[in-house]
């Protein structure tokens, strides 16, 4: 599996000389629709760091599992294909609203990996022991680099437990849902409400009740609900919130 992550730090923001000569690894969790990825990219580019998505990974596995016809519970299939894929992410090829470029040997599948099918069915490959283990040894990897925003499900509490900082960033599952639908629209994808709601609710329940890594957040995670705060509010109290980690005093203007 190649590196799951994106440049999206060209031009480092304000905040970005403060934390310019640290080392330091932000561990950002949550539900699905939360708002991960949008604070995710945006705190990244802030503080000039790596962004990694690792949705995408177990994204990519149920694809690529979902397109050979497998099952999606053959964790002993599964996990050496997840190992072995040619998984690649790199700053968008074109300007249709993509956060990257995902290809998968070399195809381009960047919204594939974002189609309700594998939205509907990522959360069964994403609990299976031997997939979750390639994935994380690969996560790991890439956090190794040392400036790091890494998002997902269980960064904080089993891929990187000793993160400089981490964040758990939730909103309530209407929220959720209507962020999905502008998001499904957005692509020329009609979505009914209700639908993807009862999918968002389906996922959540997946994801946190599952043997393995269930999602939830960690004991020394700073808690985020979205509903009501902008992302340049929640790119704010994250700033705050690293400063305080690593002993700086907080950015001017943050709460
Ligand atoms: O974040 P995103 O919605 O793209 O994640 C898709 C799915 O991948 C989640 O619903 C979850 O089943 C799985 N996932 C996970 N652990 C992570 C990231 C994602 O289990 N660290």
């Amino acid at each position: 599996m190649a590196p799951v992550t994106g440049d999206l730090a060209a031009g480092a923001g304000l905040a970005g000389p403060r934390f310019a000569a640290a080392r330091f690894a932000i561990a950002l969790d949550g539900p699905a629709g939360a708002g991960k990825s949008v604070l995710g990219a945006a705190l990244a580019a802030e503080i000039d760091a790596t962004y990694v998505d690792s949705g995408i990974a177990y994204r990519a596995v149920t694809w690529d599992a979902l397109a050979a016809g497998l099952d999606l519970h053959d964790d002993a299939t599964l996990a050496p294909r997840a190992a072995a894929m040619d998984l690649d992410v790199a700053p968008p090829t074109c300007r249709d609203g993509r956060q990257f470029t995902v290809t998968i040997a070399g195809r381009d599948v960047t919204w594939d990996l974002r189609s309700p099918a594998v939205d509907a069915a990522v959360s069964r490959p994403s609990a299976l022991p031997g997939v979750r283990a390639a994935v994380t040894e690969h996560l790991r990897r890439l956090a190794a680099t040392g400036r790091v925003v890494m998002v997902g499900r269980d960064i904080g509490t089993v891929v990187l437990p000793e993160a400089t900082l981490k964040l758990y960033v939730t909103a309530s599952a209407p929220t959720r849902a209507r962020r999905r639908v502008a998001d499904l629209r957005s692509r020329g994808i009609d979505a009914d409400e209700a639908a993807v709601l009862a999918a968002i609710l389906d996922r959540d329940g997946l994801d946190s009740t599952r043997d393995t890594a269930p999602l939830r957040a960690a004991l020394d995670a700073v808690t985020i609900e979205t509903d009501d705060l902008t992302i340049q509010r929640e790119v704010a109290i994250a700033l705050a919130a690293l400063a305080g980690r690593m002993g700086l005093a907080p950015p001017e203007g943050t709460p």
